[in-house]
């Protein structure tokens, strides 16, 4: 017997081969149980044969017959061709590689089965690669369907079928959840559903194992999703155990800001703002996602939230993702916070050695109250007097690994992440399950939407008497150039700079009558920081620019942007981009440039953007056409992608694992104990982050 039965052992037995071991460690196998939950990435049907005169192209599908004809050829290139025929016609098989023996395989006259995806080739129908066999005078057809897994070089599939065949039929597979509960939930059982799918029984229907509906499916999907939504609420539980100074509502400081202000707050904002106020007061750290479309007014609620904590004598740090954006918001917030009384500090990886000293000194002794910067406020000689609150703007891609940073620093401030765009509801509730969520679901009065427009780069010409009127009227205009992966072979930031080089140098060629300057990443920031100011006072017309413009920059004057390869980019980013005009009274207009021909998922985010000026409608089609993966960005580091279940498709189920956990962790804490130990004792971080 290779394991033990009921085995929760935390590493695969030593009677495996170490070579062997270490392949399936390579593919997240760490323990027996991993085994089990190794699940089939698809089937392939080796129970029965197919006409050749039956074949669909693009189908999967065994064929059997005679080799008729082989030879090594060069059209199109170096490959082996077969042909082989049954008594209803002719196939192709195609190997781009393959070795003495395959040749000796398909040699005239053997007979053989071929299985394949069938496609149109060269001289007809034809299979690349397939998996061929010998056939002799009896060679029994498969009972089943054939699971596929994922594998790694060296494991192949055969020997990673004998270890899961075995670990199933060893190990006892019982149902985490206890009756009770299993009962109001009506799924099928673990131990069934896990041998099901790892061997499907004759006749089963293919279709709902491919698209993984079948209730076998159900059921792991299920288990996985309360896995995630286990452990999310497990570390949301696992914050109150952590301390953090209670800061009080004092209303020193933000009635004299909220007088200060040209607006008065909306509804959403007042809302959210009493949220996380009601939650600082507590004595434990607050982790709070401040969520909102772009110019739905973020900031000044992160702001008044930052009085609360100053209110109560302690410091706080304001992060941004980029430097332009940490100066913008330091200009701001002097501008609102320096008639206060309140000393701010400002902090960046490119200030001068004397410079950086004063504002260390600054903060660790308590003098700056607030301090604005980029992740230089993470570094190592940063120590603060007593900071209580962090506010992170403009990236929901904060990750966990920004948090364990702050938690080795020995302090648990309260935390406000903004996100710079909107996160779908079923993205909040998987991946933030974590956090608390605040939604500013309003945009202030008297914006004019935007108007978009999609333009073929080869008319781009036609776009320049547009930027000229809008200039000349006396607004201002962005032109941004992304950055251009795809062709960066060479020196990817090289490339960028060239392009962008040429199109300032074309457009300050077509626009003699207008002020045209360039920003980008590259740039002294000393440059960059005059660039944007010029721009804010309207001394700069139009801007060239990298997409470091991306977040935050708030110049309301400037009412054209011009986004160049838009094609590119994805829809976060352009509704980012995009949000950077609209912001004042004129009516704004946002011009994507194209490139043919057009991707298909490119066309389709086009269309998106085009249509959509909603955030949270754009956020929520970007998820259905993208997945989590690309919206997360660096969560995914502390929390590892759902393997199974997708949370646009299993949508109720992700609702029913909400549900069950918090029953579970209430009623039945062993079983949410070792639901989470078959799940996820192999990753770690994810735990304990
Ligand atoms: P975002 O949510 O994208 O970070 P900002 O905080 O930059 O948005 O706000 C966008 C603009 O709207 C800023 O110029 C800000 O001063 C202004 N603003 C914020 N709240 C209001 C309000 N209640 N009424 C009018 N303007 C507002
Ligand atoms: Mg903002």
């Amino acid at each position: 017997m290779l394991f033990r039965p009921g085995s929760l052992a935390n590493s695969l037995p030593l009677s495996i081969p170490p070579a062997t071991r270490n392949k399936l460690e390579k593919i997240g196998i760490l323990r027996p149980i991993d085994l089990a939950l190794h699940l089939p990435l698809r089937y392939e049907d080796e129970t029965c044969i197919v006409k050749i005169a039956q074949l669909n192209e693009g189908q999967g599908a065994q064929i059997e017959g005679e080799i008729t004809h082989s030879e090594v050829m060069f059209r199109p290139r170096r490959c082996l061709i077969a042909q082989v025929q049954d008594d209803s016609g002719i196939l192709y098989l195609r190997f781009l590689n393959f070795y003495p023996s395959q040749q000796k395989q398909l040699a005239i006259g053997k007979n053989i089965r071929a299985l394949g995806e069938t496609r149109t080739g060269y001289f007809g129908l034809e299979m690349v690669h397939p998996k061929c066999s010998a056939v002799t005078q009896a060679s029994p057809l498969k009972k089943q369907l054939t699971p596929i897994y994922r594998t790694t070089a060296g494991l192949t599939q055969r020997t990673l079928n004998k270890y899961i065949q075995t670990a199933i039929k060893e190990l006892t597979l019982d149902d985490t959840i206890s009756l009770p509960l299993r009962s109001k939930i009506k799924l099928a059982s673990f131990a069934e559903s896990v041998q099901f799918l790892h061997n499907p029984p004759p006749q089963v229907n293919e279709q709902s194992l491919l698209d993984r509906t079948h209730p076998a499916w159900q059921k792991l999907k299920f288990d996985e999703l309360l896995a995630q939504q286990l452990s999310m609420r497990v570390h949301y539980k696992k914050r109150f155990s952590y301390r953090a100074p209670p800061l009080f509502n004092q209303e020193k400081y933000k009635g004299q800001l909220l007088q200060l202000l040209p607006f008065k707050l909306t509804a959403a904002q007042k809302n959210t703002l009493y949220e996380i106020s009601e939650d600082l007061s507590k004595p434990h750290p607050m982790h709070r996602l401040l969520q909102g479309d772009v110019g739905s007014g973020k900031t000044i609620v992160a702001v008044l939230t930052a009085l609360q904590a100053i209110e109560n004598g302690y410091q706080v740090a304001f992060m941004s993702p980029t430097e332009i954006l940490a100066e913008q918001h330091f200009l701001k917030l002097s501008e609102w916070l320096t008639p206060l009384g309140i000393h701010l500090g400002w902090l960046t990886g490119s200030l001068k050695k004397n410079e950086k000293k004063t504002v260390l000194n600054g903060i660790s002794d308590g003098s700056i109250q607030l301090v604005i910067g980029t992740h230089a406020l993470f570094q190592e000689q940063v120590t603060f007097h007593n900071l209580a609150l962090m506010v992170v703007d403009e990236q929901h891609k904060f990750g966990v690994q920004q948090r364990l940073t702050l938690r080795e620093k020995g302090i648990a401030p309260h935390q406000l992440i903004m996100s710079a765009t909107p996160i779908p509801r079923t993205l909040a509730m998987s991946y933030y399950a974590d956090l608390d969520i605040s939604t500013i679901n309003e945009l202030p009065p008297g914006r004019t939407p935007i108007i978009t427009r999609l333009v073929n780069n080869a008319r781009r010409e036609e776009i320049f008497e547009r930027v000229r009127e809008t200039c000349l009227a006396g607004n201002q205009a962005y032109w941004v150039c992304p950055l251009i992966d795809e062709l960066s072979i060479g020196n990817p930031e090289t490339l960028q700079l060239q392009t962008l080089l040429e199109t300032h140098q074309q457009l300050t060629l077509a626009f003699p009558d207008l002020r045209v300057s360039l920003i980008h990443g590259k740039q002294d920031s000393g440059i960059k920081a005059a660039t944007m100011a010029a721009f804010k006072a309207g001394e700069i017309q139009l801007l060239v620019a990298t997409t470091v413009i991306e977040v935050g920059v708030d110049v309301p004057n400037a009412s054209i942007m011009v986004i160049e390869h838009a094609e590119r980019m994805g829809l976060a980013q352009l509704h980012q981009l995009r949000g950077r005009v609209g912001r004042g009274v004129a009516q704004s207009v946002c011009v994507l440039l194209f490139q043919q021909p057009l991707s298909e998922l490119a066309r389709a985010r086009l269309k998106i953007i085009y249509e959509n000026t909603d955030g949270f409608e754009i956020a929520r089609q970007d998820l259905n056409l993208r997945g989590p993966g690309e919206l997360l960005g660096a969560r995914q580091s502390g929390a590892p992608m759902l393997r199974f279940a997708d949370i646009v498709q299993d949508e109720k189920l992700l609702d029913l694992a909400k549900a069950v956990a918090d029953e579970m962790l209430n009623d039945y804490p062993q079983d949410a104990q070792a639901h989470l130990q078959r799940w996820l004792a192999n990753k770690q971080d994810y735990l304990h982050a």
